[in-house]
């Protein structure tokens, strides 16, 4: 069930929630989940040169693009950020994040920790989320139990992992993804306190009440 709707209509701008995490802490699954059950909010798709995993579909996962086409957008400046990560290139693009904004959506982003860093600069008011894993044995069974990457990437990820969450104090709200569901709704928690702000209630709203 779709829940979470700010009082009054909503603000012109969409709202911007960036997640980030290490590999396999579940941001992907809380990312996708959340934008389910949370009306009104759009889980951007970044472009990436990744090859897709099993079930991956193009355009609703992620745009799959060979480096040639990421390097061309890349130099007309179609990227809102962009980052090299284990090995592949990943960018939001621009343009839809101004589409959703402009069609009245909040928008999740999940990024990693280069790329967060670079949206801060430009989005100061976005709100920033790291999910951590309850520690990392559990980190590396989930990105084993996934089976979606080869034992040597596996490996390259548990590495960058422990740079990622360094990171952490960039970030305005941290999640223990210990149980998936209180996981969920902190993070759901999270978009609705930001939905409550007064900046966000329409001053029509408040009028017509007087
Ligand atoms: P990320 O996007 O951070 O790399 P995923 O969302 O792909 O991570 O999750 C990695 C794996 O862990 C997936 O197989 C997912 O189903 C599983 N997973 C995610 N959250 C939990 C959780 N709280 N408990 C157990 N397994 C989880
Ligand atoms: P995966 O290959 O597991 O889907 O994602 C690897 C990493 O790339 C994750 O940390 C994910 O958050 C990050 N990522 C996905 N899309 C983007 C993007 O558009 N920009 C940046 N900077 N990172 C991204």
């Amino acid at each position: 069930m779709k829940r979470a709707e700010p009082r009054g209509k909503p603000a012109v701008k969409g709202e911007l929630f960036i997640v980030s995490a290490p590999s396999g802490a579940g941001k992907t699954t809380l990312c996708r989940e959340v934008s389910r059950i949370v009306p009104r909010l759009k889980h951007s798709v970044s472009y990436t040169t990744r090859t897709p995993r099993k079930g991956e579909k193009n355009n609703v996962h992620y745009s799959f693009v060979n480096q040639d086409r990421f390097r061309a957008m890349l130099k007309k400046g179609e990227f809102a950020e962009w980052a090299v990560v284990h090995g592949n290139l990943y960018g939001t693009s621009a343009k839809r994040l101004k589409e959703l904004s402009n069609k009245g959506y909040d928008i999740i982003l999940d990024i990693d920790t280069q790329g967060a860093l670079q949206f801060r600069r430009k989005f100061a008011d976005a709100v920033y989320v790291f999910i951590l894993p309850p520690n990392m044995k559990i980190l590396e069974q989930r990105l084993k139990g996934r089976k979606s990457d080869m034992n040597r990437e596996i490996k390259r990820r548990l590495l960058n992992a422990r740079k990622e969450i360094a990171s952490y104090r960039e970030y305005d709200y941290i999640i223990v993804n210990d149980n998936i569901k209180k996981a969920l709704r902190e993070l759901e928690s999270i978009i609705t306190a930001r939905r409550l702000r007064t900046s966000r209630v329409d001053a029509g709203f408040i009028k017509a009440l007087k």
